[in-house]
């Protein structure tokens, strides 16, 4: 059988491949709210397709579709789905030095919104996926490219939607997805970060009773607001005793030999290793509140009767909500308030070892020797615990990137002039080309 190459031929590399990819999709403006991922969807469909992937779009509304696209196994193996999502955060051009949705190629980087989140992958993903169909890979398992809509909102348009109503499009034992990937160097010794958990995103609301009166008597009424600003102030004093979770104590492994042996002593024992491990371990100690909104009168001459607090709130993996309202009324102490969680989000693990850990680890080894792999826990949470919470997918988030300062690209997400390096884009293609062999 003839392969059907399309726009790209064997004369155009993998390299160049991707970087076209991504400045086309950067070009397509899928800024959510409102989204229209539809654009991506298509674009990337008609790609595959030239490459001969068969590609099934599904859509919750016309203009928001999700894109699933399969290199199908022969069914003896596990099946691998490549994580994604197209839409992205909303950029303010004032603020770049480029047009945000030029896709231009400036100094071997791509500028544009979603270059790094997550528009990068999802090229290198669907570039993966082609390259693979046009060698004639015959997977194991099926090997799914799902390029989802609406993670950045997550109004149900998206993964959580798919998982729900088309679970056997997008069902796999095993996912890679965003989240990590980042080479830092850790005790004089590089590391790639691959995330295998995430906390539970679980804000609660704060609600504080009083009654209302004229503004000019206070003495009449009970002020909710004022009675409120004390528990205020108490929430921002809040701490949980430290614990050593099992993501912490394999960072710890990986890097120095062995964890701190009490909980208490890990965040001394991050700084001495490096200030930069304290980010990563900080979040990990416990469950964390920051009162961020708060509610009272709509008047200026009336005193509030009620006072609403919203409190963002951020669970350990496995924590419950019956738990964290305990620590909560405790730090708060005996009062007239009630607490309510508005919702509770991700908070999923998967076990930090089997073939895709081995996958990461066969990965960095034969690209760079002296490196290691170490796992982290994500302080916010992807769409990686949609599939965890569906189907026990073993979801990791790894994209490697050693090219691009960690910190610069950090702090380049969600704001203005982001961009990707081109070599980490290879990188990301070489990564997912591997992983799906290797776990066939
Ligand atoms: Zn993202």
């Amino acid at each position: 059988m003839l392969l059907r190459v399309g726009a790209t031929s064997e004369t155009v590399s993998l390299r160049d491949e991707v970087a076209s990819l991504l400045s086309e999709l950067i070009r397509l403006d899928t800024v959510n709210p409102p989204g229209n991922e539809t654009l991506a969807a298509e674009h990337l469909g008609a790609y595959l397709e030239r490459n001969g992937v068969a590609c099934e779009l599904y859509a919750k509304v016309p203009e928001r579709a999700n894109l699933v696209a399969r290199i199908p196994g022969s069914g003896e193996g596990p099946r691998l789905a490549l994580l994604s999502h197209t839409d992205t955060v909303l950029a303010d051009p004032a603020e770049w030095e480029l047009d945000p949705w030029s896709g231009e190629l400036r100094d071997g980087e791509i500028w544009g919104r979603g270059a790094l989140d997550m528009k990068g992958q999802v090229a290198a993903s669907a570039v993966a996926l082609a390259s693979l169909a046009r060698e004639g890979f015959r997977p194991k398992g099926d090997l799914i490219f799902i390029a989802a809509a609406d993670e950045e909102v997550g109004l149900d348009f998206g993964l959580a939607w798919l998982c729900r109503e088309h679970p056997e499009a997008v069902r796999a034992e095993y996912s890679i997805n965003e989240g990590a990937g980042d080479r830092i160097e850790l005790a004089g010794r590089p590391f790639y970060l691959a995330s295998t958990a995430e906390k539970m995103s679980s804000p609660f609301i704060l609600r504080v009773r009083g009654r209302s009166g004229h503004a000019s008597m206070p003495s009449i009424a009970d002020n909710a607001l004022v009675k409120a600003a004390k528990l205020i102030e108490r929430l921002g004093e809040f701490t949980t005793e430290p614990r050593l979770e099992p993501e912490v104590a394999a960072l710890f492994e990986a890097v120095v030999g062995a964890p701190p042996e009490d909980a208490g002593e890990v965040l001394a024992a991050a700084q001495a290793v490096d200030p930069i491990a304290v980010e990563f371990v900080e979040p990990l100690l416990g469950m964390t509140v920051s009162p961020t909104m708060a509610t009272a009168s709509q008047k200026r001459n009336v005193i509030p009767a009620l006072c609403e607090v919203t409190v963002d709130c951020r669970l350990l993996p496995g924590q419950t909500q019956a738990e964290a309202e305990q620590a909560v009324r405790e730090t708060l102490g005996e009062g007239d308030y009630e607490l309510e969680f508005i919702e509770g989000q991700g908070g999923t693990r998967s076990p930090m070892e089997g073939p895709l850990w081995d996958a990461i680890e066969g990965w960095v080894a034969g690209h760079e020797p002296e490196a290691g792999v170490a796992p982290i826990c994500l302080a916010g949470f992807t769409d990686s615990h949609w599939m965890r919470d569906a189907f026990g997918t073993v979801a990791y988030g790894f994209f490697p990137m050693r090219h691009m300062d960690t910190q610069v690209a950090t702090r380049l997400v969600h704001s203005a002039n982001e961009r990707t390096n081109v070599d980490d884009l290879e990188l990301g293609v070489d990564f997912l080309r591997y992983a799906a062999r290797a776990m066939s």
